[in-house]
């Protein structure tokens, strides 16, 4: 086991290039190979950053297949990075699977702190981030109702990540089940040119973007079910 390799998760920038790590820089730097989700995608990265080192795909339709060449990269001693098209992989992206199956085979597993979009998004909304839950992207068909059923009753902040066509429909939905008077935050191109942050309720929310088609990235936040404030009429 002495002799196995590492497995570093390296986050990449979610935008803006300045945000990746010295650190995430040198890991790249040091790697025998570069496990990435879109090699094309990375190839800029890394090109940008002046680091020339040997790419491979790690994607959703091959993960299952390449996990038992990359353990026995792993266990014979290759160092192994592994990247995402934006942000952290893991979070809404590959990466879950290899991390399991390194830590059961032993293998010294390092994810490194960086971007992610839903950090600045909760952060940015102003609404309470003591506590939060993470929903990445809600399903498309199958059990989406039932998560928006779910949802009504969460208590906690919590985060959605959601594509600009569906934005609008998004709004809606969360308005039907969670009342029209709910606090969001929906945040736009975090970190780029354009970054947009706009807070209302989902009512103010559903008309603003119902008005305004919009393109780019987006994280919306939700305010938690205060109901038991309700209950007894008391804030405190
Ligand atoms: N691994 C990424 C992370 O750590 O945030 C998430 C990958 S997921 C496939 C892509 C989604 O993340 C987008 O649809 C959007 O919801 C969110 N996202 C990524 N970059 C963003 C940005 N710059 N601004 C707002 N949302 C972003």
């Amino acid at each position: 086991m002495g002799m196995s390799g590492q497995l570093f998760i390296v986050p990449t920038p979610i935008g803006n290039l300045e945000d990746i790590t010295l650190r995430a820089i040198n890991t790249l730097k040091s790697v025998d190979l570069i496990l990435a989700e879109d090699t094309r995608t990375s190839s800029f990265l890394l090109k940008h950053l002046q680091i020339d080192k040997p790419l491979r795909s790690y994607h959703q339709h091959n993960e299952h297949k390449i996990l038992e060449e990359i353990i026995s990269d792993l266990n014979a001693g290759k160092n192994i990075a592994l990247v995402s098209d934006a942000g952290t992989p893991g979070i809404s992206d590959p990466g879950f699977l290899l991390i399991r199956q390194a830590i059961s085979a032993d293998i010294k597993v390092t994810s490194l702190p960086g971007p992610t979009a839903f950090v600045p998004a909760l952060v940015n909304s102003g609404l309470p981030c003591n506590e939060f839950s993470f929903y990445g992207f809600l399903p498309q068909k199958k059990g989406r109702l039932t998560k928006l059923k779910a949802l009504a009753l969460e208590e906690k902040t919590f985060v959605l990540y959601e594509s600009p066509f569906r934005l609008v429909k998004l709004l809606e939905e969360l308005k039907e089940h969670l009342g029209a008077e709910r606090q969001a935050s929906v945040s736009r191109e975090l970190s780029k040119m354009f970054e947009e942050n706009k807070r209302g309720s989902l009512e103010e929310l559903a008309r603003f973007y119902n008005a305004k088609p919009v393109k780019g990235e987006i994280v919306v936040v939700v305010q938690g079910n205060k109901f038991k404030e309700s209950d007894d009429g008391n804030e405190e």
